[in-house]
């Protein structure tokens, strides 16, 4: 392994999820529901690969239908438009989205202003991509995570290439409000940065609302937005992502696609296209889902005695361990299993800052309300 990944090995989402099978306990680590997406987008699935739509290589940027339909979402949840010709482009995911973004953007020793905790992801690529991270810690305060602007700005220096966001914010459920994407947006123009923006929790707000950066003044020209299937239609094996950008930055960053993956796999993009254009009843009812889970395992792991900072969105509950008389997470969550068959992921692993983040551990909700129930009982044990 060359010199750029070493620091990296295996993602904590395989290792936490091999300790739950190989323990037989209750997965809240990796965040993926327990229930899949809506059958009619699976039978536009099988519809896809029987009528030989997509089962050879697709169009390089995605196919129309899907591009047209990201496009539309875009148009109808944030008033934005996009021209699908030039402004979009499908993505093996948003992993790939971020990939592809940041090894077409930046350039080596440039560097990138990260909101930490982050996505482990994001590190990695900025590795891959020769560049510099530099992290802004999110910080609690009272029952939530917040970002400190003024911590924001002083990370900007005339090396700094791009800010790399993230709103729902994975793994604190921060939603960042429009005050704090005003003053981002101001200091992306003042400072002339590119920003990627992944909002892959777009639709999983509980409080407040989810603000496209790239809604804002000033932003749309330097904005590339990255979403993805995954989370809003339950479907996280699918792997479909996308962006919507300018005709500039859509065509850097399919610049390095094209050597990544090509294209994305064809049949379900289709079916993708079919889900963007479901009716608002759809989006309301995954929130409102989510919501009560949420509510559910937030409220047994503060019965259970941890410090629970309250999610605005996401998969996602962080909690403090240390009201349990423990300060090392990764210890923690590798004991988990055996003290009561529960898997969660430290959160440290999101940190350049190990220390900061050491006795915090996030949970997923993403679960059915039994095994939401069971995993809360499980848990009260620990006391
Ligand atoms: N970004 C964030 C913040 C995530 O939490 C995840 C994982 N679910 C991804 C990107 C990856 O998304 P995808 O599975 O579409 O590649
Ligand atoms: N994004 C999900 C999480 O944060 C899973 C990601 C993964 O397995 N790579 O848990």
């Amino acid at each position: 392994l060359n010199r750029r990944l070493a620091e990296f090995g295996t993602t904590i989402f395989a290792e936490m999820s091999a300790l739950a099978l190989s323990t037989g306990s209750i997965n809240l680590g990796q965040g993926f529901p327990d229930t899949d997406g809506p059958e009619e987008i699976r039978e536009a699935a099988v519809r896809a690969l029987r009528d030989g739509r997509g089962n050879q290589y697709p169009p390089g940027p995605g196919v129309p239908e899907l591009r047209t339909a990201i496009a539309a979402h875009q148009e109808r949840f944030y008033g934005t438009s996009y021209d699908p010709g030039t402004e979009v482009l499908v993505t093996a995911g948003a992993t790939e989205a971020v990939a592809a973004s940041l090894l077409a953007l930046v350039e080596p020793g440039d560097e990138v202003v990260a909101l930490e905790p982050y996505y482990d992801s994001y590190a990695a690529c900025i590795a891959m991509a020769g560049g510099t991270r530099v992290p802004v810690t999110l910080r609690p305060h009272e029952d939530r995570y917040v970002l400190d602007l003024d911590e924001l700005r002083a990370a900007v220096t005339p090396r700094t290439r791009l800010l790399l966001l993230n709103t729902p914010h994975n793994p604190t459920g921060t939603v960042l409000s429009r005050e704090e994407l005003t003053a981002i947006a101001a200091l992306a123009v003042e400072r002339d940065l590119l920003v990627v923006t992944d909002e892959v929790y777009e639709h999983l707000v509980f409080d407040g609302e989810h603000i496209p950066l790239a809604s804002l003044p000033g932003m749309r020209e330097r904005t590339v937005t990255v979403s993805s299937a995954g989370k809003t239609f339950s479907f996280t094996g699918w792997k479909v992502g996308w962006i919507t950008a300018s005709p500039a930055l859509v065509t850097a960053v399919r610049s390095a696609k094209q050597y990544l993956t090509y294209v994305s796999a064809g049949p379900f993009q289709y079916a993708v296209a079919e889900a963007l254009r479901l009716p608002e009843a759809y989006f309301t009812g995954l929130r409102e889902d989510l919501r009560a889970k949420r509510d559910l395992l937030s409220a047994g792991l503060a019965d259970a005695g941890f410090e629970v900072y309250r999610p605005a969105g996401t998969y996602f509950v962080t909690t403090d361990i240390r009201p349990l008389g423990e300060t090392d997470g990764f210890a923690f969550c590798r004991a988990l299993p055996e003290r009561c068959g529960v898997v969660a992921v430290p959160n440290a692993v999101f940190y350049d800052h190990r220390e900061e983040g050491a006795p915090f551990v996030r949970f997923a909700f993403c679960k059915r309300t039994e095994v939401l129930q069971d995993a809360v009982a499980r848990l009260k044990g620990l006391a």
